[in-house]
């Protein structure tokens, strides 16, 4: 966990070919292994790494909310929630509402200053510790150069995998 983020952002992309023919290479796996897997992979690297000292997700992810959870935001923040909306929202899709700056204006020198009420895309992000993983590896990847952890996790995975570029089955 040396890395820096910039460090895996460009390995990041320079693996990108290898890990989008890795990510056809482990959909063909036993999709509850790999849950099994990733999910204690993902334990190990929480408690490596501190995502106090990253917030990397805040700064390049707009994460969506739902109408309750801009409500609980507003009640602390004390603002109504038409100016949350004017304020902070970009658009609503059909997974909630997106906030308009890529960085999360709630972050605050490093720290989301709505920490207790932040939205459940936050607190789960990045998502290891759910099941399907193999049915979410596009999202994983569109992200493996945002987040140490996804990256450490697929970098772990190729090994225990004992996967090489070449295999596709
Ligand atoms: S609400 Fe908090 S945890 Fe979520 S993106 Fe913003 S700063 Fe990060
Ligand atoms: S979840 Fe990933 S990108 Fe977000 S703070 Fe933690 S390590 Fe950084």
């Amino acid at each position: 966990m040396k890395k820096d983020l910039c460090e895996i952002e460009r390995m990041a992309h320079l693996k990108e070919e290898e890990n989008q023919s890795f990510m056809i290479f482990l959909k063909g796996c036993d999709h509850f292994k790999v849950d099994k897997i990733v999910h204690k992979l993902n334990e190990k690297y929480l408690s490596l790494y501190d995502c106090t000292k990253c917030g990397n997700c805040c700064k390049q992810l707009a994460p969506s909310l739902s109408q309750e959870e801009i409500l609980e935001i507003t009640d602390f923040l004390n603002i109504t929630y038409e100016d949350f909306i004017e304020k902070f929202v970009n658009r609503e899709t059909t997974n909630g509402f997106i906030l308009k700056n890529q960085e999360c204006p709630f972050l605050n020198k490093n720290k989301c200053s709505i920490y207790e009420y932040r939205p459940e895309a936050c607190r789960s992000f990045p998502h290891l510790h759910k099941d399907n993983i193999n049915h979410r590896l596009l999202s994983l990847l569109d992200n493996i150069h945002i987040c140490p952890i996804i990256y450490y996790i697929f970098e772990d995975l190729k090994e225990i995998f004992k996967y090489t570029p070449e295999k596709t089955t």
